[in-house]
């Protein structure tokens, strides 16, 4: 029996993250790799639940150490966003859509990254590419994670190709816009009831800069005032997670997707060189228009800011 390699993306999965996992893994059975299985990184998020539970496609296996595992990567490749003790395990292939990260296996591997909207349009083309056509179930899965993560295709992050595979998956998957707008209100709705904590690590990530590590976390609204009653809460707990996680700074990042804006809500140790590279901060705060994309918009200007430009020569 050949062994099990796991299909799996970043911590705090979100869809693309466990939806791409999952339609890799069974197009790799379909090429005849019996062995490949889809995981996750960690607990499902409400989104995630509803989209998997319509499909009817099983939750995926739990990996919580890397230890030992043969791995095909989804949706990062960085160490601060993969399972514990990554440098263990046997990465066999990366299919990506973020910047590149740390990752960097010993011996030569599969390695595809395109700045599309989701990882979830690259797995797809590859689906089309053997002439193998998805399951419903399948294409429920790539659908969703692309409509999720370029926010029904109105994220500036969006490609040609994004739209291309979402409009091709569409008849297969048998939902329509109706079904996107239901898994955007679970992501918005949701935010009254969930816990500070909750709100900050659910689509959290850590990034490693010159500077130092930055956490920033993403909560969608559908109106950017949502928040501002629970402002001392949540400061408080962005603040205990900088403490506890010994991070420079931790951001949440709070965006509009009517308006298309987003909110930084800041907190940490040197907010010069945050202002420096961003922008200036009004009571920790920073409003930036136009802007919805973590990967595309803001950790690119964080690199910038971070990037020690004016430390002394010959550190
Ligand atoms: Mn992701
Ligand atoms: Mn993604």
């Amino acid at each position: 029996m050949a062994s099990t390699v796991y299909v799996v993306g970043h911590r705090n999965p979100d869809t693309d993250s466990v939806c791409s996992a999952i339609a890799y893994a069974e197009l790799k059975q379909r090429l005849g790799h019996a062995g490949v299985r889809p995981a996750r990184a960690g607990e499902l998020n409400t989104e995630t639940a509803f989209v998997l539970r319509h499909f009817g496609v099983p939750v995926p296996e739990l990996i919580e150490d890397a230890t030992g595992c043969d791995l095909i990567l989804v949706d990062h490749n960085e160490r601060a966003q993969a399972l514990p003790h990554i440098e263990r395990a046997n990465i066999l292939e990366i299919w990506e859509h973020h910047r590149l990260g740390d990752l960097r296996p010993p011996a030569p591997i599969v390695f595809h990254c395109e700045p599309v909207g989701a990882t979830a349009t690259l797995i797809g083309e590859q689906y089309f590419l053997h002439s193998i056509e998805p399951s419903r179930a399948m294409a429920g899965m790539l659908l969703a994670a692309i409509w999720s993560d370029t926010v029904n295709l109105r994220s500036p992050t969006t490609s040609d190709k994004d739209r291309r595979m979402a409009a091709r998956m569409e008849p297969l998957a048998g939902v329509d816009a109706s079904f996107s707008e239901e898994m955007l209100r679970l992501r918005t709705d949701s935010v009254e009831k969930r816990s500070a904590a909750e709100l900050i690590q659910e689509d959290y990530k850590e990034f490693e800069f010159e500077a130092g590590r930055v956490g920033v976390g993403q909560v969608e609204v559908m109106d950017s005032d949502a928040l501002a009653p629970r402002r001392q809460e949540i400061l408080e707990q962005m603040h205990t997670l900088r403490e506890s996680s010994g991070l420079m700074q931790v951001i949440l990042m709070i965006t509009d997707v009517q308006a298309g804006a987003s909110d930084l809500w800041v907190v940490g140790d040197r907010l010069d060189l945050f202002e420096r590279g961003v922008g200036p901060l009004h009571d920790g705060v920073i409003r930036l228009p136009g802007c919805m994309s973590r990967k595309k918009q803001v950790v690119p200007l964080l690199e910038q800011a971070f990037a020690m430009v004016d430390a002394p020569a010959g550190r």
